[in-house]
C-alpha cells in the first residue's frame, strides 16, 4: 500500500531523494537525514505499515526478511565492532515518521544510547 501523504512512501516511490544502501522488492535501506551516529542507516518494507505495533502474522516473512537484509547490510557496510537495531513505535517512543523503520546505528559505543 502506498500512502501519497507518507514521507517513506515517498522515498520508496523516488518521489523524495535518499542515499541508497540497498534495494529489494520487499524492502529500502538509505541512510538517515539526520545521522546520530557515524553509521545511520534505515531499514523500511516498502508497503505502508505504520509501526511495529500494526504487525501481524501477515507479516511475518517481510519482518524476517528484513532481519536478514539488516544482516547483510551491517556485513557490507563492515561494521564489524557491533552495531544497534532500533523501532520506534507511537508518540512515548518519539516516533516521528509513521511508516515501519528499523534504524541500524554503529561506528561509537553506545551502552546507554535511546534513539
Ligand atoms: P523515528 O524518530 O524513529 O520516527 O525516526 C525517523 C527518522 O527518519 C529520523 O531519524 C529522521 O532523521 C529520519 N528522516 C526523516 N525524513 C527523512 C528523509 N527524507 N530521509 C532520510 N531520513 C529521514
Ligand atoms: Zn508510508
Amino acid at each position: 500500500m502506498f500512502d501519497p501523504n507518507c514521507i517513506f512512501c515517498n522515498i520508496v516511490e523516488g518521489e523524495i531523494p535518499s542515499t541508497k544502501v540497498y534495494e529489494d522488492d520487499m524492502c529500502l535501506a538509505f541512510r538517515d537525514i539526520n545521522p546520530l551516529a557515524p553509521t545511520h542507516v534505515l531499514v523500511i518494507p516498502k508497503t505502508h505499515i505504520e509501526s511495529c505495533a500494526e504487525l501481524t502474522e501477515e507479516h511475518e516473512a517481510l519482518i524476517g526478511h528484513i532481519f536478514t537484509v539488516i544482516a547483510k547490510i551491517a556485513r557490507d557496510l563492515g561494521l564489524d565492532n557491533g552495531f544497534r537495531v532500533v523501532s520506534n513505535a507511537g508518540l512515548e517512543a518519539g516516533q516521528t515518521v509513521p511508516h515501519l523503520h528499523f534504524h541500524i546505528l554503529a561506528g561509537r559505543p553506545m551502552s546507554a544510547k535511546m534513539v
